[in-house]
């Protein structure tokens, strides 16, 4: 069975048609024990379909379709694997509104703000790895004049991808498209808050792709992701998700000796010198603290440390903004924060916002306005917090909250600043706000995280390696570097001539 391949913009039908099914071994699937979960739309509470319940079963079918296919898929040139994808890439960018509409639809994620927007990078992430094929180059080697001696880049194998729920669409582009390029096939497992939009993804691409190469499963972690993680066949796990199931996976990784990427939290200082240009850094700190995804981002700038001579003003005006954000239906064009992906999320993130209106000293700071339209009354809304005069020694300052809650915390002394920003077990993503350029550069050097940029806050960008130190993970994504260090073996070769 297959959905149409032309675009569908009714998501509340494409969430039906594609319910109860896995994709593998080219063709949509139910699971073998035919056990399907509920998708619920987190802006109403109604169910709009269902996700198949994924098992060790599935995992055993997908990894074998996968398995079987990879020989063949390797042996495609590699500028020629790259053109497939290519191709994938151009279909997806006719599908940018579908699968907006489906994303927002299961996630709650506003439209305008952010759903179309990550739909709309999903196809520039495949465009920019398929033109990458001929990179996947190895090197000679001066050993000896009469020993020929090379490196060779060579696929692992399977990959084994599983995603999380906040930007699934991108994550698993950055993901499988180097994966693909490399002449690896993939088994994705996607995360069981939204397991629809990236499964119209994989059929898509599955009308392109050779039967076996793109695979996915949706399930929960100790069902699909677990057996998936510990299948012999599976030769790598790239992850996204909590440093806690990070470590569960890397645990399983070692015991197969496999390689594995790890993507996980985040507690991003954003520093805010008395200099800065402050327009910029209030539209830095709403762009950095994902407001308009409700914080739900593991970059999120959630520690912004302000000096003391702006603090206020930067308060005061940082508020103002986020209270002219429309909260509201994630569907419609005038809503800029959409919800809270589920009921879950939604207790953690209260109890976050009750430990911190414990917490001395705090003031909470409560912005914008719940949506008022009755059909949203079960939806699940929460209004962005701003605390201020907490430390950084704080539990909101010091765990990942993933959700609208930000610490904006005083500073004076330039020594303690830089201290306390690097005084966390993260280290995925920093930010300076100064005009001094002297003092920017000292910053960057010393700041301990894998993305630090001085008055800006971009998201992840094609090519950029993204990926962090201490408990943010292991190995980079989104560049050549992600490709070829993550998703291909060198192999050293010797020829004696004499
Ligand atoms: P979150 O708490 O944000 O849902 P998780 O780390 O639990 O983050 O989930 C991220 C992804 O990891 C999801 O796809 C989830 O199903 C999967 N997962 C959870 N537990 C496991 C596990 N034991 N093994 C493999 N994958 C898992």
């Amino acid at each position: 069975m297959t959905t149409a391949t032309t675009p569908q913009t009714d998501p509340f039908a494409l969430a039906r048609a594609l319910s109860g099914r896995h994709f593998y071994d080219g063709a949509l699937r139910e699971s073998a024990s035919g056990r399907t979960f509920p998708v619920v739309n987190p802006a109403t509470g109604e169910e709009v379909g269902a996700a198949a319940f994924g098992e060790a079963a599935d995992v055993e079918a997908a990894v074998r379709a996968a398995a079987a296919a990879q020989k063949g898929w390797a042996k495609v040139g590699a500028r020629d694997r790259g053109k497939l994808v290519a191709r994938c890439g151009q279909l997806l960018s006719e599908h940018v509104e579908e699968l907006a509409r489906l994303i927002a639809l299961e996630t709650g994620k506003a439209l305008r703000t952010e759903s179309r927007v990550e739909a709309s990078v999903l196809a520039d992430a495949f465009t920019f790895f398929a033109g990458l094929g001929s990179e996947l180059k190895g090197e000679t080697v001066p050993y000896s004049p009469t020993v020929m001696t090379m490196t060779v880049r060579e696929p692992i194998g399977v990959v084994g991808a599983i995603l999380p729920w906040n930007v699934p669409l991108l994550l698993m582009a950055l993901k499988i498209a180097p994966a693909l390029v490399a002449g690896n096939t993939v088994v994705v497992k996607s995360a069981e808050e939204a397991p629809l939009a990236v499964l119209r993804v994989i059929e898509l691409m599955g009308g392109i792709l050779p039967p076996g190469v793109v695979n996915i499963l949706s399930g929960f972690g100790p069902e699909c992701g677990a057996p998936l993680v510990a299948h012999p066949k599976v030769g790598k796990v790239t992850f996204t998700g909590s440093v806690e199931t990070g470590k569960i996976v890397y645990r399983t990784a070692a015991e197969k000796l496999i390689p594995v990427t790890l993507e996980l939290g985040g507690k991003s200082p954003m520093i805010v010198m008395a200099d800065a240009d402050m327009d910029q850094a209030i539209a830095g700190a709403i762009a950095g603290m994902r407001f308009t995804r409700q914080g739900q981002s593991c970059t999120a700038a959630s520690r912004i440390f302000v000096h003391d001579a702006v603090h206020d003003e930067f308060v005061a005006r940082l508020k103002a903004k986020v209270d002219a954000m429309r909260m509201g239906d994630p569907l419609d064009e005038a809503t800029d924060i959409g919800t809270i992906v589920s009921h879950q999320q939604m207790e953690r993130v209260q109890g976050y916002i009750a430990i911190g209106k414990e917490t001395d000293g705090a003031v909470a700071h409560v912005c914008s306005a719940l949506p008022t339209d009755p059909r949203l009354a079960k939806g699940l809304f929460i209004q962005p917090h701003i605390f201020t005069g907490v430390t950084n020694d704080s539990r909101i300052a010091r765990e990942e909250i993933f959700g609208p809650v930000c610490c904006v915390i005083r500073w004076t002394d330039y020594e303690e600043v830089i201290a306390a920003a690097n005084d966390s077990e993260y280290g995925l993503a920093a930010t300076v706000w100064t005009r001094d350029l002297k003092l920017a550069l000292d910053a960057v050097n010393r700041l301990e995280a894998g993305f630090v940029q001085v008055n800006q806050n971009l998201v992840v960008q094609p090519n950029l390696s993204y990926g962090g130190v201490k408990a943010s993970g292991l190995g980079k994504e989104a560049s050549l570097e992600s490709m070829l260090e993550h998703f291909t073996h060198k192999k050293t070769i010797m020829i004696n001539m004499k």
